[in-house]
């Protein structure tokens, strides 16, 4: 489990179940995408199947290696179909694997991703088998939304809670990556504690030259008059690919105008631009700062939906400056 960051409770529970030998049957894994979920249900996995009893996971028996392909019978890896998982699915790859014995090592476990994407009548059909299942399976259940879950499945699970990661563990994800202190903090603050997003941030290699201009647009917005603003319009419409990056920027900047207005110490996303943050607070109200966000979220809508840009941006911006 070396290879999670984090999540030292859930490492230890699992630690200790699996030695005691007291797994349960059914596990809801709940958290945010990219805290370690899938992995930990990887790992997990590979203790229980390794072939190499005394050293489990050994990480080069057949067992673990197959994991590690995705080709190993006893782990049964269920995606959503499209939007939802269905009943057939249900039927034909869980109720029919629950009932065959594992097929090389003395256990079985199926991983549910995207659990809260049971319509009702696959959860109806999934409770049965999480009443009594045989003794060599495990469930697990991992969802970023519980609530999706029907209450008679989440009280036949137990629930492991995968907390977002702190500062400090995002931090050590990030210590050989060598980046400015600058660049640090924006990625500590943007990744939101997942180190999915994270990644994704990293692979982004115009993140943080997205993120610069889209503060340089906003100053600019607030104290040019009405042909500079047209002029500000062509330079955002250069983004044309990266619109909507840039308006989630903004959204961010107004989020962390009304946590100004509203907390005392608030954890901003712009860290280091608070002293112009909190200096642009003071002029707006906080009514003003959450038209605002409307504005930006529906603008940013608009622009999925392949409304014309220029004609989305200049209401956008008329919006913002309106007193
Ligand atoms: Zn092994």
């Amino acid at each position: 489990m070396k290879n999670i960051i984090g999540q030292t409770l859930v490492k230890n529970y699992f630690k200790k179940v699996i030695l005691y030998d007291k797994l349960a049957h059914s596990y809801i894994f709940e958290g945010q995408i990219g805290v370690g979920r899938k992995l930990m249900s990887i790992e997990i996995s590979k203790m229980l199947l390794c072939l190499n009893k005394k050293n489990a996971p050994c990480g080069e028996c057949n067992s673990c290696h197959q994991i590690n392909a995705g080709t190993n019978p006893d782990f049964i890896v269920i995606n959503k179909d499209t939007n939802i998982i269905k009943v057939n699915t249900i039927r034909d790859k869980i109720i029919k694997e629950v009932n065959t014995k594992p097929y090389q090592s003395n256990h079985k476990v199926i991983v549910v991703n995207d659990a809260h994407a049971l319509n009702s009548q696959s959860q109806n059909t999934l409770l049965k088998t999480l009443e009594d299942p045989p003794n060599y399976i495990t469930i697990i259940l991992i969802t970023d939304n519980i609530d999706k879950l029907l209450s008679t499945i989440k009280s036949r699970c137990i629930h492991i809670r995968f907390k977002n990661l702190s500062q400090d563990e995002i931090m050590e994800y990030l210590k050989n990556k060598n980046l400015s202190n600058k660049a640090l903090s924006t990625y500590i603050q943007f990744s939101n504690g997942s180190i999915g997003i994270l990644k994704n941030l990293l692979e982004d290699e115009t993140f943080l030259e997205k993120r610069t201009e889209s503060i340089k647009f906003l100053k600019t917005l607030q104290y040019c008059d009405i042909i500079e603003m047209y002029t500000l319009i062509n330079n955002i419409l250069k983004y044309k690919d990266n619109i909507g990056d840039i308006l989630n920027f903004w959204f961010l900047w107004y989020r962390d105008l009304a946590m100004i207005k509203s907390i005392k110490s608030p954890q901003l996303y712009f860290q280091d631009e608070e002293m112009y943050l909190r200096i642009m607070s003071d002029q707006y109200t906080y009514n003003k700062i959450s038209i605002n966000l409307n504005i930006i979220q529906k603008s940013k809508l608009d622009i999925e939906k392949n409304l014309n840009s220029l004609f989305v941006i200049e209401h956008l911006l008329l919006e913002l400056k309106k007193g």
